[in-house]
């Protein structure tokens, strides 16, 4: 005689299906997932009742459901979180974005002859206006510029590319500059030590194997005390003489003066290097700039027409909705150079709205509040800048503060988690934060409603 794991029998994938009723997950998904647990009943030593199968299904579907791309509030306050997608786009973007994607378009066609055009023609005049540039191009994000850059000029018998100890860093995970030079087939030539390098130790190490001299920002960290490295303008003189290319890596690709944005340091801007004699720069479309995902290259237009011609650039080439988006927010800030273009880049919105705007939606917030079983405060908070750009800057804040009476604080945050919207905050001083910098005043009405289903709810999970 078989012995039988339990009693039950396994349920039919079908009844299963009928029982779970509608999941917000396409009927494929939903199948394969039935299929794998009724496998995995036929295999487990106990059949749980009909029900539990359903719930444990349903729990799993959630936590597939959770893993989609979607919109989520930020109640960090890091501005620029690349976990949680990094820029945000403005209005006249997210417009853009609708009538390119929805439509043909003249990507890469010519309407004043009814011709082949050239790609992203009116996006790379712009942004090279934008940066002070004689050309300018786009590729997929400043990774990807910096391996084009270093592959297109390193080769041959010139491999070597100089570059002071000092800026030998890590952005964010995986993207480690000797990683990225050796990738690119370039060879390190490190000169100087960590805090001091002098322009005799650029002088001294280039020579007829040396393919360009690059300067990498340090974006993400701070360097005080012992510190110096030359001034631009004489490295560029360097470069110049040696008939090498200067590059520089900024990173976080600021336009505007940070500087005029609530007292954050001053970062430097691709027109300022350029200005100083940097031939090449490029930095992130989705950093300070407050766009898309890009990488931004401007500089000599001998050196950017170079770079388009190299085969390897149309394995990096952007998209058609990033080129609109980009092209949007480089007119943004063409058209409405300091002030106003804050009203189409979120991200410089959120940097400079003031506290005391916060703390009116803190207190709206507090009130709508009231009835809920919780303590809710006005409290203070310390929003970031993120994406590894102003590591020291550090913007007052005013945070929404929630204390449920009858949930532990991990519990409620997960159910504010797993919430339609997502809302994602913090823990802190035995409080759940909400920094209101980054969550937008539109969201106020959504944050509310999160807030009270995930008090009110019977279990999270759903
Ligand atoms: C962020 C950063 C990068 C990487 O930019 P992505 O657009 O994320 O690829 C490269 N260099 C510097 C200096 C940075 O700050």
């Amino acid at each position: 005689m078989r012995t039988k794991p339990s009693l039950r029998a396994i349920p039919a994938v079908e009844k299963l299906l009928q029982a779970l009723g509608p999941t917000g997950l396409p009927r494929a998904v939903v199948v394969a997932q039935v299929r794998r647990e009724v496998a995995r009943l036929r295999a487990a030593t106990a059949i749980p009742a009909f029900a539990v199968v359903v719930a444990q299904l349903q729990a799993q579907l959630a936590a597939l459901r959770r893993g989609r791309i979607q919109a989520v509030i930020n109640g960090t306050g890091v501005i620029l979180h690349t976990n949680l997608g990094r820029a945000p786009l403005g209005p006249a973007v997210v417009e853009t974005l609708g009538a390119i994607a929805a439509n043909y378009n003249n990507l890469e066609y010519d309407l004043a002859t009814g011709e082949r055009g050239h790609r992203a023609q009116y996006l790379e005049h712009n942004l090279a206006l934008l940066c002070g540039a004689e050309a300018a191009t786009v590729v997929n994000n400043c990774a990807a510029a910096l391996v084009l850059i270093l592959r297109h000029f390193t080769r041959g018998g010139r491999r070597e590319v100089v570059i002071s100890r000092g800026e030998l860093v890590q952005i964010g995970g995986g993207f480690r500059i000797p990683e990225i030079l050796a990738s690119s087939g370039a060879q390190l030539r490190e000169v100087g030590t960590t805090n001091k390098t002098h322009l005799d130790d650029y002088a001294a190490a280039v020579g007829p194997t040396t393919a360009l001299i690059l300067k990498v920002h340090r974006s993400n960290f701070f360097m005080g005390g012992f510190v110096e490295a030359p001034a631009t303008e004489p490295l560029a003189a360097l470069a110049r003489a040696k008939r090498i290319p200067f590059v520089e890596d900024l990173g976080s690709g600021a336009v505007v003066r940070t500087e005029a944005l609530g007292g954050l340091d001053h970062e430097p801007t691709p027109a300022e290097v350029l200005r100083r004699g940097v031939e090449l720069v490029c930095c992130s479309g989705d950093k300070l700039l407050g766009g898309p995902q890009a990488g931004l290259i401007a500089g000599k237009r001998k050196l950017v027409t170079a770079l388009k011609r190299d085969p390897f650039f149309r394995a990096l080439r952007c998209d058609k909705l990033i080129l609109a988006a980009l092209q949007t927010t480089v007119d943004l800030y063409l058209d409405r150079p300091d002030k106003s273009s804050r009203g189409g880049v979120p991200v410089l919105n959120m940097l400079c709205v003031p506290p005391t705007d916060l703390q009116q939606r803190a207190e709206q917030l507090v009130a709508r509040l009231d009835d809920l079983p919780l303590t809710a405060s006005v409290g203070a908070g310390t929003a970031q800048v993120g994406g590894g750009t102003l590591p020291r800057a550090e913007l007052e804040s005013v945070t929404l503060d929630l204390v449920p009476r009858a949930l532990a604080l991990p519990e409620f945050a997960a159910r504010l988690r797993h919430g339609a919207p997502p809302v994602i905050g913090y823990v802190a001083g035995g409080r759940f934060k909400l920094d209101l910098r980054t969550v937008f005043p539109l969201q106020d009405d959504a944050l509310e409603t999160a807030i009270r289903q995930s008090v009110t709810a019977p279990a999270s999970g759903s």
